[in-house]
């Protein structure tokens, strides 16, 4: 059952040990096995550090070769090798013999979850330190220690990716999530892993009716810089927006609206959870935290939505080290690729129709009136007179759908039919 699950689940782990931050080569080589996963290509664009973008500069790239606190007969303590969740995000390089005193201003834990390595960046302000649980905290007990953190914070770039599949229109359907987090998987190597997936599965359709474009950046800064680039195209060219973050675990579903609600992003999301009977938590524009924020800023007013399982800050393993492979698993992928997967169907088959006949017509001389009636048929003729007294040149098949209070799936073959039996026909595309 779930094939594509395990596929997508697989893929994340191959990633999951790579350091990424909002810059550096772990964001390269993350971006380098997405491009080995599929056909499109994945445009990289790199940004000089310090270029201004609006009320942003690029920072300094950050690249770590190894980080550890030992002791001074040289054991390990820390290891960032071990996980690079140890190393705050950002930390300036460091080689020096330290008192426990002026470690510990260095050291951050959470008291009530002894197991867990929090995950904390200092991206803005010069800093450096190691994340450690609570059980490793009670062995840095000694009165000296040797910090050593092997990384550069020099001039370079910000790197992002973004694939574009061309359809027929240049409307698209726009699907941003970020690649800046290191070893923590719902939160977020789950949205780029998913999203892989998607643009293989849009891969294997021919020519689709609208264009897909698929954004990898860092988070925020990432989304300041594509904005700053990209604005004018984004702004014209956008029909929907969704945040893919989130998307591992099999705890729960959430729906995080866009700003005023009423995009055709949310129209489309709403529809597929409510008509698959998923449950689901609904959170507002005022619970966002993602690259929303500035997508929709004011000024730049692109909608994003974003359909989640467990939400970012709502699950306890969020940004600490539990938020690992084991909190996410191949059913978690599944049910969200499925979701997704229906929404792209939906914006590739949602046209308008109008009908051809007027006044009500004859469905028994088109052999569209069935001659027993069971459950099923009388159900489906139901449908199809639906279909015909709502098909008039204005209601799209999803505003049908909903009124007639049925998944817009089960439209798809009945409207053929009505298509082929020359009752109605497209308006739009
Ligand atoms: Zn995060």
């Amino acid at each position: 059952m779930s094939k594509e699950g395990k596929k997508i689940y697989d893929f994340c782990s191959s990633l999951f040990g790579i350091n990424r931050s909002i810059t550096g080569d772990g964001v390269r080589q993350t971006l380098g096995l997405i491009q080995k996963q599929i056909q499109s290509n994945l445009d990289v664009t790199e940004i000089e550090s310090k270029t201004k973008c609006f009320d942003w500069h690029i920072p300094l790239e950050w690249n770590v070769k190894d980080a550890f606190i030992e002791d001074l007969s040289g054991n390990r303590i820390i290891d960032f090798k071990k996980n690079n969740v140890h190393l705050m995000g950002y930390s300036i390089p460091v080689d020096k013999k330290i008192s426990l005193t002026e470690l510990k201003n260095h050291l951050y834990s959470i008291s009530d979850m002894p197991n867990a390595i929090p995950y904390i960046t200092s991206y803005y302000q010069k800093n450096w330190g190691f994340c450690i649980s609570e059980n490793q905290r009670k062995n840095i007990n000694e009165d000296f220690y040797h910090v050593k953190i092997d990384a550069s914070l020099e001039k370079g770039s910000l790197t992002y990716g973004e694939v574009l599949i061309s359809g027929k229109s240049k409307k698209e359907i726009v699907f941003s999530t970020y690649i800046c987090h290191p070893s923590l998987a719902n939160d977020n190597l789950s949205g780029p892993s998913l999203a892989t997936f998607l643009i293989k599965y849009l891969e294997k359709a021919k020519k689709p009716k609208y264009s897909y474009r698929f954004i990898f950046i860092p988070e925020t800064i990432g989304a300041v810089a594509y904005l700053h680039k990209n604005l004018e195209l984004m702004r014209r060219r956008t029909k929907a927006g969704f945040i893919l973050t989130c998307v591992g675990d099999d705890l729960c579903y959430s729906f995080l609206e866009s700003k005023f609600k009423n995009s055709i992003a949310d129209q489309v999301a709403r529809h597929v959870l409510d008509k698959m009977n998923i449950e689901y938590k609904l959170y507002s524009f005022l619970d966002r935290g993602s690259d929303e924020r500035q997508y929709s800023s004011p000024g730049i007013d692109i909608p994003f939505c974003s359909v989640m399982r467990s939400k970012y800050g709502e699950f306890d393993e969020y940004h600490t080290s539990l938020d690992n492979l084991d909190f996410i698993s191949p059913t978690g992928f599944q049910g969200s690729f499925d979701l997704y997967t229906k929404i792209i169907d939906i914006f590739e088959k949602n046209n308008t129709y109008k009908n051809l006949v007027l006044c009500e017509p004859q469905l028994g001389k088109r052999g569209l009136y069935p001659q027993i009636s069971t459950k099923k048929t009388i159900n489906e003729v139901k449908n199809l007179k639906n279909l015909i007294a709502y098909s008039d040149g204005h209601n799209s098949l999803l505003e049908i759908a909903d009124i007639m209070n049925v998944p817009i799936w089960e439209l798809y073959s009945l409207t053929e039919k009505l298509v082929k039996a020359k009752l109605i026909e497209k308006v739009d595309g």
